[in-house]
Formats: C-alpha cells, sequence, structure tokens
C-alpha cells in the first residue's frame, strides 16, 4: 500500500524548509511543474555536481557537452519522436479525468469508494488515442507549420547531432562518451508524485560510443558503474534493484536495457535507465541529414558506425529519491525528531556555526568562522533560540555537522562538533575543524 502520508509530509517539508515550491504558486500553480528553493537548488545542484565529476572529470574517455534546447525540426524526425513519442491517452465520458491507457493500473478514479479507472460500473472510458508528449513552439513572428520547432524531449538527441564535431575537437577515439546535463520538457499525461513525473525537468545522460561487437561488454560495464554511483550518493541498496526491459517494453531499435528503480513511497519506479541502443542513432541521423556518421577505426583499418550505450538519468527524480531516502522520523527524549540523513556528498549545507550563547565574545568568534569556512563550503550562522532548537533545525534541513563555539572554545580553541545522524560529539580545534568537514565530503 502506497504510503501517502510520507509524500505528503515531505511535500511540507520541503516547502517549509525551502527546498522545492510549486511553480507559480501565488497565481494558484501550474500543474506538474516545480521550483526549487535556497535549499533544494543546493540539493540539486550537488547531484548534478557528483554526477559529473564521476562522469566526466575522472574520467578520460568522457567529454562534456551544452547544446541547445531548441533544434532543427529534423532532428526529431529522424530520431522517431515526431511519429512516435506518444502515449495512449484514454478519457472518462463519466467524470471528465484523463489517463494513460497503460498505466490505468497506478492511477486513482476520482470517483468512490477508491478503485483503479475502468473498475467503478459507471466508468465509460473512450477507445486509447495516441498523443505526442513534445512540446511545440514557433521560431521567428509567423506561426505557420514551417516554423514549428519542439521543446527537446530528452538532451540525447544533442549529443548525436555532436558526436562528430566532440570526435573532432578533442581527439577521443571511440570507445569515448559524451555527457550532458540540461533541461527537457515532456508534455505529460497524467505527470505526479511531486518532482517525479513533471512537464519540464533536468537530465544528466551520457551516451558511450563502442565499436559493435564490444557492446555487450560496455553494456554490463555501464550497468555496474551507474549503480555504484547511485550508492555513492547515499542511497540505500536495499532501496534500489534492477528492472529488465522485457521483450513487450523494448524500444524497437533497443539490443537491451535496464532500469534502475528505487522504492518510492509510491511503489517501485524507475530512476534511470541504461540502454544499449545499437546503431540506430547515428545510423538514422546518417540518413536524414545526408552527412557521413561513419567512424574510421585506423587501428582494424575499418569503417562503422558506431554502438551507443546510454545511460540516462533525471536530476530532479534523484533528488526525490534523495529526499525520500534520507527523511525519517525518531524519538528523541520524548519528542519527535525529523531528520533528513543526506550523505555530506550531497547535503544542501554541510556544516551550522553556532555560538552557544549571545555574550562573552562567541557570537564575534562564531561569525568569523562562518565566514572563513563559507569559502570552502556552504556554511549555515544560527545564533538564534535553545542550541537544542538549532540543532533540530539543522536536522531538518539535513547538514551533517553543527560546529558550536563555547566557554573551552575561548580557552583552548576547540569547538563542539556535533554528528546529525549519531548526535555524538566530539572536539576540534578550530584550525582544524575545516579539513576535518572535508575530509568527510569526499
Ligand atoms: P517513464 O517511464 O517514467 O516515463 P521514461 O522511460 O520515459 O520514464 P526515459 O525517457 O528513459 O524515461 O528518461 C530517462 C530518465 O529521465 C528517467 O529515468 C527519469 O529519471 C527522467 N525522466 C523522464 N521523464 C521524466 C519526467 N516527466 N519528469 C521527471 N523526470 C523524468
Amino acid at each position: 500500500m502506497a504510503d501517502t502520508s510520507l509524500m505528503e509530509k515531505l511535500v511540507s517539508l520541503c516547502k517549509r524548509r525551502g527546498f522545492v515550491f510549486q511553480s507559480s504558486e501565488i497565481y494558484g500553480g501550474l500543474g506538474s511543474v516545480w521550483d526549487y528553493g535556497p535549499l533544494g537548488v543546493e540539493l540539486k545542484k550537488n547531484v548534478k555536481d557528483r554526477w559529473w565529476e564521476a562522469m566526466v572529470h575522472a574520467r578520460d574517455d568522457i567529454e562534456g557537452l551544452d547544446a541547445a534546447i531548441l533544434m532543427h525540426p529534423r532532428v526529431w524526425e529522424a530520431s522517431g519522436h515526431v511519429a512516435g513519442f506518444t502515449d495512449p491517452l484514454v478519457d472518462c465520458r463519466t467524470c471528465k479525468a484523463r489517463f494513460r491507457a497503460d498505466k490505468l493500473g497506478d492511477a486513482q478514479c476520482p470517483q468512490k469508494p477508491s478503485k483503479h479507472p475502468g473498475e467503478h460500473s459507471t466508468c465509460d472510458l473512450t477507445e486509447p488515442r495516441l498523443f505526442n508528449l513534445m512540446f511545440k513552439t514557433f521560431m521567428g513572428p509567423v506561426e505557420e507549420q514551417a516554423a514549428v520547432v519542439y521543446l527537446r524531449p530528452e538532451t540525447a538527441q544533442g549529443i548525436y547531432v555532436n558526436y562528430q564535431n566532440v570526435l573532432n575537437a578533442s581527439r577521443q577515439k571511440v570507445p569515448f562518451g559524451i555527457a550532458q546535463i540540461g533541461k527537457a520538457f515532456r508534455n505529460e499525461i497524467t505527470p505526479g508524485n511531486f518532482i517525479f513525473r513533471t512537464r519540464e525537468f533536468e537530465q544528466m545522460e551520457m551516451q558511450f560510443f563502442v565499436k559493435p561487437g564490444t557492446d555487450g561488454e560496455w553494456f554490463e560495464r555501464w550497468r555496474e558503474w551507474r549503480l555504484a554511483w547511485h550508492h555513492a550518493i547515499g542511497l540505500n541498496p536495499a532501496r534500489l534493484r534492477w528492472h529488465q526491459h522485457g521483450p513487450g517494453e523494448l524500444a524497437h531499435y533497443a539490443k537491451a536495457a535496464y532500469d534502475i528503480e528505487f522504492e518510492f513511497p509510491f511503489g517501485w519506479n524507475e530512476i534511470e535507465g541504461i540502454h544499449n541502443r545499437s546503431d540506430y542513432d547515428l545510423g538514422r541521423h546518417q540518413e536524414y541529414s545526408g552527412k557521413k556518421l561513419e567512424y574510421f577505426d585506423q587501428a582494424g583499418n575499418e569503417r562503422y558506425i558506431p554502438y551507443i550505450i546510454e545511460t540516462s538519468a533525471g536530476a530532479d527524480r534523484v533528488t526525490l529519491t534523495l529526499l525520500v531516502n534520507a527523511y525519517r522520523e525518531e524519538e528523541v527524549e520524548g519528542e519527535t525528531r525529523v531528520v533528513l540523513g543526506f550523505h555530506p556528498r550531497v547535503a544542501p549545507i554541510k556544516a551550522a556555526v553556532l555560538p552557544l550563547v549571545k555574550k562573552d565574545g562567541m557570537p564575534e568568534l562564531a561569525d568569523r568562522m562562518y565566514h572563513d569556512l563559507k569559502r570552502r563550503f556552504p556554511c549555515f550562522y544560527d545564533d538564534s533560540g535553545a542550541i537544542g532548537r538549532r540543532y533540530r533545525r539543522m536536522d531538518e534541513a539535513g547538514t551533517p555537522f553543527c560546529l558550536t563555539v563555547d566557554g573551552q572554545t575561548l580557552a583552548d580553541g576547540t569547538l563542539t562538533v556535533r554528528e546529525r545522524d549519531s548526535m555524538t560529539q566530539e572536539r576540534v580545534h578550530q584550525d582544524r575543524v575545516g579539513a576535518w568537514i572535508e575530509e568527510r565530503l569526499r
């Protein structure tokens, strides 16, 4: 049974603490579009930074790219999105609600008692109609068919059409990859579950170009590396699993596909896809553009269209996963403590500096320390209220370390460092505390 109360608590915490707000809220909000507040933008940025570090900076065989959102409309004909990027849509003539025909089992009929669409005797569903998920807009002042452009529904195509530019400019050789983080837009029929499925979102995609015949090995390697990355950002391995696409789910061009799924309060769902896309993408762009996209392999003195192994994750979906994974409530001394137990690598604020009392020079010393540390990692200064309350506020924001300036600090220069999860305290000298925290961010 879906734990809806947990999602409700999380959504309300996200608003209260400034992680995520509804878009255009003062106008009543815009359906399934969300804005990230001060803590949310840091959390999501950490997701993207950890991905970029692992995929681009830590490797010699992957280059970065930032392609534009708007692309030549022929790109979307070549990719198959104009003809085939559709979901089957059904309407209910009785309640006027609209559902994805292939996800009726996940949807709720608005009539009571709670049932799936089609299960009440009064439900009257239409035949499914195909609905294209791409947002259209017009380029230039004339709204005619020739000026139609699309908001990209995935970032991958920007990589395929730049494959040769990157290859020439970087002097990489196959096997190599191109990584990109950027916005994508899908006019989803049934968006929902907070930032899980939205109409505007960010993707972190990497396309790895390999010699045909070596694709199977590379596919397995990428599966292993990508799962390890999700562990490294602190996701609980017991809540992650593989879902292999069966023959009915597999795209017609794909040789193999696996999703990494996470156990959300609303069930197991995809957070990342790893796909063996064969030579479909470059083959289609070669055909539609008329430009040769073959690779000349000097070592083997042969030409081929590389196969592509794709890893495709959603930055917003991984951010939600981190929030769900981190949220917990605990009884401490008769009170409920709400904690976001983020791994320090992804926590929005790494440390809070707190003067124990507002006198004896403690605020001045704490303020100096705060400004010093703020140059090294995101910090927060708080001198209002009882120290216990300030700790609780930081627990709820997911801050892993609180540094308290107290009487002993004035005497010997050491601070109380309080760790969020264990709530244990130890003393670390003020000169070493920056490095002490940095060690724990690695
Ligand atoms: P789903 O079956 O959930 O619609 P998909 O199979 O269409 O997803 P892909 O096209 O493989 O998803 O996209 C890759 C990743 O992009 C997904 O794993 C997900 O993390 C993210 N993503 C896709 N659609 C959305 C969306 N509407 N909102 C947020 N993230 C999304």
